[in-house]
């Protein structure tokens, strides 16, 4: 007898608008024909730290090979709050998570419920607007103005009302550059006390700030306590991308439930990973990697100028944000001309209209990563220059 099929769909309504990762082609491409890839923001530079290395294997063979705390091996939260410096007890407000990326969405997942309303920045890091949507939330852009890729206050308190429950921000940002400075923190904050809705701040990048600049977290914002959500990972400073290893910073309570939730998602990320990562206070001197980060951002700024881009310089992060008009006259846009210098040159650069809220409105930009090897980034000039 034949068997009837599915009559419902067989997927979720809440994941029916769910788009793959805007890169996926454009990497595919550029990893088949050899191409210096710009676009990902996987690190070439640092370089993962051998003692690091040596250190994973050693928990291995020393057992540490089976479940621990769910909520995080107590060595690793211990020295993230050591490198936070912010206060936080390691044992009630710290939870170690599969990367900043689970960390965003237990923290939304916490907080939201469908309907209600997250403000967050237009353009902004791609997977903030995915996951909050993810959730069931509804988003309210705010639109960041270039070339500084600033906030318009008005516009900003415009997105507020009572449906709003929380604000997502990014400092330093993917993909603008942008630190977000102490008086621009107490203003959303003082918003977020009127409106009563909670920050959940990705500051996966704090440990990269340029020019003597500063990173200010929402912790260190009186207005912000008791609201606010810190995510952050290890991603990127310590080069260790595929261990999986962000975390949550947040009170006890909020903190209570984040971990439920995570023993319901991932129950703990890799043991003899957080076992190492614990030790890496003595093998990554993440000050030096800032001064050589910066040296790089120069280069690539060089690199992308002389070529007939214009930007603001970055403040922070690992990305340069660039209009490419002077280039393309508007004739073209982001994803035709990243297609033609991979074709032309063999170099990778990420359209930008995936970043915005309104795609068209990034249509004249692309991004740059330039966490890179400084002979990465020479080859990449060689090739565009050629
Ligand atoms: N937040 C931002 C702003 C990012 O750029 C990234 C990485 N691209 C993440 C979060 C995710 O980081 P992780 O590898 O820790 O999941």
């Amino acid at each position: 007898m034949a068997h009837p099929a599915p009559r419902r769909s067989p997927t979720s309504t809440r994941t029916a608008g769910l788009a793959g990762n805007s890169l996926t082609e454009l990497f595919v491409m550029a990893r088949a024909s050899g191409a210096v890839d710009l676009a990902v923001g996987t690190p070439g530079y640092p370089a993962t730290s051998e003692s690091l290395v040596e250190d994973a294997a050693e928990a291995m063979r020393a057992g540490r090979n089976q479940y621990e705390h769910p909520a995080g091996v107590a060595e690793l939260r211990q020295r993230i709050a050591d490198m936070l410096g912010d206060g936080a007890d390691p044992d009630r407000e710290i939870t170690v998570t599969a990367g900043a990326t689970e960390a965003l969405y237990i923290a939304l997942l916490s907080t939201l419920d469908p309907g209600d309303e997250v403000v967050l920045f237009s353009p902004g890091y791609e997977q903030l607007a995915a996951s909050a949507a993810l959730v069931g939330a509804r988003l309210r852009y705010v639109r960041l103005h270039g070339p500084e890729w600033r906030y318009d206050p008005a516009e900003l308190a415009a997105a507020f009302s009572s449906r709003t429950r929380a604000v997502l921000l990014n400092t330093p940002a993917n993909p603008t550059g942008r630190v977000l400075s102490r008086e621009e923190m107490e203003e959303i904050a003082a918003l977020c006390e009127r409106w009563d809705a909670t920050v959940i701040c990705d500051e996966v990048y704090r440990s990269f700030t340029f020019d003597g600049r500063r990173h200010v977290s929402a912790t260190e914002i009186p207005a912000f306590t008791g609201r606010n959500v810190v995510i952050g990972s290890l991603s990127k400073s310590h080069a260790i991308s595929g261990w999986r290893l962000g975390f949550l910073r947040s009170d006890a309570k909020r903190s209570e439930t984040f971990r439920r939730v995570h023993e319901l998602t991932t129950n703990g990320t890799a043991a003899p990973l957080q076992a190492a990562a614990a030790s890496a206070a003595r093998s990554v001197d993440l000050d030096e990697v800032c001064r050589e980060m910066s040296l790089r951002r120069d280069l690539a700024q060089e690199v992308f100028s002389g070529m007939g881009m214009k930007f603001t310089p970055v403040e922070g992060g690992i990305f340069l944000f660039a209009d490419i008009s002077p280039l393309t006259g508007g004739r073209v846009d982001c994803r035709a001309f990243a297609h033609d210098l991979l074709d032309r040159a063999g170099v990778l650069l990420a359209p930008g209209a995936p970043f915005f809220g309104d795609p068209a409105q990034g249509r004249d930009h692309v991004r740059i990563a330039f966490n890179r090897r400084a002979e990465t980034l020479r080859e990449a000039e060689r090739r565009i220059t050629a």
